[in-house]
């Protein structure tokens, strides 16, 4: 069955756009279209060029809050960031301005981001950055670097994310400078990784961060479930209500096409219990989302229970 799902998404007619705006993913192909699904007992289910390397754009924004909270406790890191929705696009400003102190809501909004990349541990954008891709690496068993042609491109084009920088720096948000938190945000967007890994850290969250191949703890329980609620309120931008409702799960999107995400407990064909799914096709819809990406999860969802809800 999950196999004519695909077959039928993959042949769907191309709706869409790339993410265009980042010079360098204008020029990825469009056709993509790959999915790896991982069980907690290493099953597998994958379709498509799952060994495709994507950067991780907004993904890293679970990553990088991960890192932060285990490192400073949620509760420090909760001083610069709240964890409200907005229903605003993920690169606005408006709220920087008119809400009360301008905290920024989320961390999985860009402002959030920003905040969180000044915050991880470090005092260079080097090993600020390091400490994210090392912490990737513990849970998918490979080196990881920065794409440094996708971070130049989004540099020279980072209008919007430099002016909410400099808000949230005038706020007292930030630590270091504008430039730093800056360049830190955008390289950890840059990080490159496959359809597979995404899978991989989708399941590491299902755990609750327990790495199951060396049955060690990464990060806390209560760090896995912050970034799982959030995820799940704030982690597909201005749509994440409607796909809480639709299809119910934990993710987390990004403009290259990428969606990380993490079942609680289900089935899939023989995959049973705690599952990571990793989904990754280039094309977007106008807010952000991954339209083949997005039609398959809800497919699946639907065909298989996985909401929550
Ligand atoms: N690097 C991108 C940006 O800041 C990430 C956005 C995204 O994936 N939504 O614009």
């Amino acid at each position: 069955m999950i196999q004519s799902i695909f077959e039928a998404v993959i042949s769907a007619p191309e709706k869409g756009h790339l993410a265009d705006y980042i010079p360098a993913l204008a020029n990825q192909s469009k056709n993509l279209f790959a999915v790896y699904i991982i069980d907690e007992k290493g099953e597998v289910l994958s379709f498509g060029d799952f060994k495709d390397v994507l950067t991780l754009q907004s993904i890293s924004k679970v990553m990088s809050f991960m890192v932060a909270a285990d490192h400073l406790g949620i509760d420090q890191v909760l001083e610069k960031v709240d964890v409200e929705p907005t229903g605003d696009p993920f690169n606005s400003i408006v709220r920087l301005e008119v809400a009360e102190k301008g905290k920024p809501f989320n961390p999985m909004i860009n402002a959030g981001a920003i905040t969180v990349a000044s915050l991880l541990p470090g005092n260079t954008v080097e090993a600020r950055v390091k400490s994210v891709t090392d912490f990737i690496s513990q849970v998918t068993g490979r080196e990881h670097s920065v794409n440094y042609k996708v971070f130049q491109s989004e540099m020279e084009t980072a209008y919007r994310n430099r002016a909410i920088a400099n808000y949230l720096k005038a706020n007292d948000y930030l630590r270091g400078t504008v430039e730093e938190a800056l360049e830190t945000y955008l390289q950890l967007c840059s990080i490159e990784l496959t359809t597979e890994d995404l899978a991989k850290l989708g399941l590491f969250i299902a755990t609750d961060g327990l790495l199951l191949t060396e049955n060690k703890n990464l990060i806390t329980r209560k760090t896995a479930r912050f970034s799982k609620a959030l995820m799940m309120t704030c982690g597909l931008y201005n749509a994440s209500g409607k796909y809480a409702a639709t299809i119910g799960i934990p993710m987390k999107s990004g403009v290259s096409g990428g969606v990380l995400c993490t079942v609680q407990n289900g089935q899939i064909e023989h995959l049973q219990g705690r599952m990571g799914i990793g989904v990754f096709s280039p094309m977007i819809d106008e807010i952000g989302n991954s339209v083949k990406g997005m039609d398959f999860l809800q497919k699946i969802s639907e065909h298989y229970n996985l909401s929550v809800f």
